[in-house]
């Protein structure tokens, strides 16, 4: 058996990760206990997702950790089919249909301790056979305060006075996992712990924070539970604080923001590169440009970036900063953990007129810098210098292409 079940991380780094011993005789059993000990070892490890990727020769198996997808082993292509096949199995799909994307839930095994709360597969035929990702929640994994999560001192500020108002608009954009929602569930136990007595409601797809306090319902996609027709019910409900997973479309964008009209503050997310972008989506979804400057009090776009591991990394003498090296800890990358970093934009004056003459993104771009508005490449600069992360990981998550290949990794 390879390490799979050795709890440290040792034998299995990107550098040094070898095809597999499983031979060609393996048998269902030991299929059975192979996909077993690596959804088992994914959660010792604090994977958030494990790859299953059949190639011509192989089938590669990697891990998400800090974002990042590490190859942790690589299976005989005599086994993919199997593997799948026991995975499918695990979530309840139809094993006999290869021919078709699916998607289940595997059910949360003793052995996996008692960490995750839910395990969601999802499989995809490629030219060299079935695909699949097994995506993992923790329980209470992201249970953290809001000053705790790495925002600047000005952010933070910002963020708690929003937090005290009444009414309004916050929005988060960032790709999917750039912690938008461990944001937004910290923002609600600020609010939960500051504020008690305020009526807090979330309508989410799915919860993947569960808060003791707060009324959290589940959107169902394809139901009657839409965003649009719940949030609808959910504001008869008297609710003074709303949550909304994330604005998808013009009629739930409309009523989110006549709920921030009428006293209720509103927290969601969009898809959206820039935080100018952001207020430039709620116009093509049809939100009149006064509606927009006299409800959203600010957009926060945020970014998680990983932090150097604290046991191996290395002062360069010629800069005083911190570069990566990779120790048993930190399975080879020389990251563990992640941190925010983040820009915020609030509506003033200058903005909102800007709004109102329908400035494009340019414009609204320009009006920004001309503030010295702070934007997340700056803002991540005290985390480089600080030795908390490195400038090529900086550079990655904001979208700079480095010339060191060395800066080179597998994130999305
Ligand atoms: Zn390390």
């Amino acid at each position: 058996m390879p390490n799979l079940t050795k709890p440290n991380h040792g034998n299995m780094s990107v550098s040094d990760c070898k095809s597999s011993s499983y031979g060609t005789k393996t048998d269902a059993r030991d299929v059975v206990s192979l996909v077993d000990d690596l959804l088992k070892k994914a959660v010792e490890s604090d994977a958030s997702d494990v790859h299953f990727e059949p190639t011509g020769s192989e089938l590669v198996v990697k891990f998400r950790l800090d974002g990042a997808l590490n190859t942790v082993e690589k299976l005989p292509k005599s086994l993919s089919g199997n593997v799948i096949a026991r995975l499918k199995v695990l979530g309840g799909l139809l094993t006999y249909r290869n021919d078709i994307p699916q998607e289940g839930r595997i059910e949360v095994s003793k052995t996996q301790n008692d960490r995750v709360m839910d395990q969601r597969l999802a499989v995809f035929p490629t030219i060299h056979g079935q695909r699949a990702v097994v995506r993992l929640f923790y329980k209470n994994r992201e249970l953290m305060e809001l000053g705790q999560l790495g925002f600047s001192n000005d952010i933070y500020t910002a963020l708690k006075k929003i937090a005290a108002k009444n009414q309004g608009v916050l929005l988060l954009t960032g790709p999917a996992g750039s912690g938008k929602s461990t944001t937004l569930a910290a923002l609600l136990r600020h609010i939960l712990k500051g504020f008690s007595g305020k009526s807090i409601v979330t309508l989410e797809d799915p919860v993947e924070i569960r808060i003791e306090g707060i009324t959290q319902t589940q959107i169902t996609p394809h139901g009657q539970m839409t965003f649009p027709t719940a949030l609808r019910s959910l504001l008869r409900q008297d609710p003074q604080i709303l949550m909304i997973g994330e604005i998808r479309d013009a009629e739930t964008a409309k009523i989110a923001i006549e709920a921030g009209l009428t006293g209720h503050l509103l927290m969601s997310t969009m898809h959206s590169g820039t935080p100018a972008g952001a207020l430039l989506r709620l116009l093509e979804m049809g939100i009149e440009p006064y509606q927009v400057t006299s409800s959203v009090s600010a957009v926060l776009n945020q970014r998680l970036i990983r932090k150097l591991c604290k046991k191996c990394r290395r002062k360069i003498d010629k800069t005083g900063l911190f570069e990566a090296v990779g120790c048993d800890d930190c399975f080879n990358t020389g990251f563990k953990g992640r941190v925010l970093i983040a820009e915020m934009v609030q509506l003033d004056g200058h903005l909102r007129k800007a709004i109102l003459a329908k400035s494009d993104l340019d414009q609204l771009e320009a009006i920004l810098k001309s503030k010295g508005h702070t934007n997340m490449l700056e803002d991540g600069k005290r985390l480089v210098s600080e030795g908390i992360t490195t400038q090529d990981e900086l550079n990655k998550v904001c979208g700079i292409i480095s010339d060191d290949p060395s800066a080179s990794g597998e994130m999305l």
